[in-house]
């Protein structure tokens, strides 16, 4: 076995990636970013017992929120990055050891602990790579292989929880928001991860934690994002194309869509956006922009033909990257905590400045005009804002049996020819039904025309994957409306597409809420074990997606 990973949808034979990633990864990669998640159980060691003695450290808690966002599918494939973020977190690390060991002596005239983690003090010999990798090798998901299953497997379901976590609050530290309840959960649960003496029931008790935390994280991602570029309006978005240079702009990151916007102004250079990125185009502060042209072909994974095609240059802020083609690599930018060997990376803002997006624009005024792909008009921007600005209307069609079920068909996409179920869900749902949205899983039906009830259209497109919280929030405001208690009592199905770390947090946020009878697929993730499996089962009744006509015969019986 030359690596293990597991984390994502796509792992082969759903049990796991042993040779080389499906993504691309390589065991070099994949050996680093568990070397580097290890290192930050070992920031966590020393942050949690700093807290205790009133000691924090803002840099190092950043790192670990990063770190993890760093190692989540399809973010970062360069080998040289992870070497310095390992090197960083160790740096961190040791600063915020001592600053607890000189609490802890002031405190008591003696050092923190006698027992300490490897993670907490280990220092490597140098930060080659062959170093690096060879003990990251030894750290991993399998690095105890008598480790009960239960428990690692509830282990990695929190890990991977985190690092959804840590993604949408890295988003909104890049608005300048942030929450020291976040930040310090972050590394409490990571040392739990450590914990041997936490049993079955306990992880449990840490991954809905992590759910209930996944909710504060979203809202405050949602704050960022609203308080900052306003709310997302119904927007007819264009798919097709304008003549002239242009840059496609794919991933998370609102700011970096902001000062691009910005930083294009009068260049004649238009703007486009691809993948996760195309929620942007709801948002009052960006669509003032004559030169914010619309969104550029679908998810994600098709990325390798369609950037291709796209002739200009393209900027990726956040995942999912995939492994670019030699022929629009030279055209290819990462920023962020994204990288990819061989594209130009765009260094991080100064404070007080914007990101330089200078050799972007200038690449992009050297190259062609994107080839149209398609032409037409998509409907976006059905956030909790909107969808709540006409919650009578809504209310009055559910009540007069109009709408007779919503069906939260959220999550992502990926490769596999399994995904067309979610096409053939959306075709196939009786007209009185309404898909509420929000991720990349969208692009499997958002082209079609379903048409609309009363003016309310039958697809509302929240947003990216951390706008399920619209949906969550949409829920318990009707479940107010109709007044019930539970909101499992409404109308409303749950069939979810799952592909990375992202969507697994929001699966725990859903699960915190009490959301039961959820359907997940394509498959159940690779890293629960049959025990895991049967604990959701018996709390939740999560069940995987069946066939096509099953699946919609249960829905329309409201299951
Ligand atoms: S992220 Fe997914 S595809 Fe990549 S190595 Fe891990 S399990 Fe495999
Ligand atoms: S929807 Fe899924 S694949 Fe797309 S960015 Fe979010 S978590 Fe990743």
């Amino acid at each position: 076995m030359k690596m293990f990973c597991y984390q994502c949808q796509e792992t082969v034979g759903n049990k796991g990636c042993t040779v080389r990633g499906v993504c691309g990864k390589t065991p070099e990669v994949a050996h680093l970013q568990d070397l580097l998640i290890w290192t930050l159980k070992g920031i966590s060691f020393w942050g949690v017992k700093g807290r205790e003695l009133g000691v924090t450290h803002p840099a190092a808690d950043l790192a670990v929120a990063q770190g993890l966002f760093a190692t989540i599918t399809n973010v970062n494939f360069d080998t040289a990055r992870f070497v310095e973020m390992i090197a960083e977190a160790i740096h961190l690390r040791d600063a915020l050891k001592e600053a607890a060991q000189t609490a802890c002596h002031a405190q008591s005239g003696s050092g923190c602990a006698a027992d300490l983690p490897e993670a907490a003090t280990w220092t490597p010999e140098n930060y080659d790579v062959q170093t690096l990798d060879a003990k990251g090798a030894l750290v991993g998901v399998m690095a105890d292989p008598e480790l009960d299953e239960d428990l690692r497997s509830l282990r990695e379901l929190l890990i991977y929880g985190l690092k959804g976590l840590a993604a949408y609050t890295d988003h909104a530290y890049v608005l300048d928001v942030y929450s020291n309840e976040l930040l310090a959960f972050l590394q409490e649960a990571l040392l739990a991860t450590m914990d041997d003496s936490l049993g079955v029931n306990e992880m449990v008790g840490w991954v809905l934690k992590a759910g209930e935390m996944g909710v504060q994280g979203m809202a405050l991602l949602d704050k960022a994002n609203t308080d900052a570029y306003g709310h997302p309006e119904p927007t007819q978005v264009n798919i097709g194309v304008k003549e002239g240079p242009a840059i496609l702009i794919s991933g998370h990151d609102l700011r970096d869509m902001d000062e691009l916007l910005q930083q294009t102004v009068g260049t004649g250079v238009n703007v486009y956006t691809h993948g996760e990125m195309l929620p942007a185009n709801a948002y009052p502060v960006f669509k003032k922009y004559a030169h914010f042209v619309g969104n550029y072909g679908g998810s994600w994974w098709h990325q390798t033909t369609e950037f291709e095609k796209f002739g200009g240059a393209i900027l990726m802020t956040t995942n999912c990257i995939v492994p670019p083609k030699k022929s629009y690599q030279d055209r290819l930018f990462t920023t962020g905590l994204v990288g990819y060997p061989g594209c130009e990376h765009i260094p991080d803002r100064k404070p007080g400045a914007q990101k330089d997006f200078s050799a972007l624009i200038a690449t992009a005024k050297a190259s062609a005009s994107p080839q149209e792909l398609e032409s037409g008009e998509i409907p976006i921007g059905f956030a909790h804002a909107t969808v709540m600005s006409v919650a009578d209307k809504v209310i009055d069609a559910v009540k007069s049996g109009a709408i007779k079920q919503f069906v939260v068909m959220a999550g992502c996409d990926g490769r596999q020819r399994s995904r067309q179920y979610y096409t053939d869900i959306a075709e196939g749902l009786p007209q009185d039904h309404v898909i509420l949205t929000a991720g990349c899983a969208k692009y499997r039906y958002n082209k079609l025309d379903l048409g609309d009830i009363g003016g309310i259209p039958r697809i509302l497109d929240a947003g990216q994957c951390n706008d399920s919280y619209s949906l969550v929030y949409i829920a318990q405001q009707l479940a107010q409306a109709f007044e019930l208690d539970d909101i499992n009592d409404l109308p409303i199905s749950y069939d979810i597409a799952w592909y990375e770390q992202k969507a697994v947090i929001v699966l725990l946020a859903l699960l915190y809420l009490g959301v039961k009878q959820i359907r997940l697929g394509p498959t159940l993730p690779a890293f629960l074990s049959p025990n895991v499996v049967q604990v959701l089962v018996d709390n939740f009744d999560i069940k995987p997606i069946g066939s096509v006509a099953d699946d919609l015969a249960a829905i329309a019986a409201g299951k």
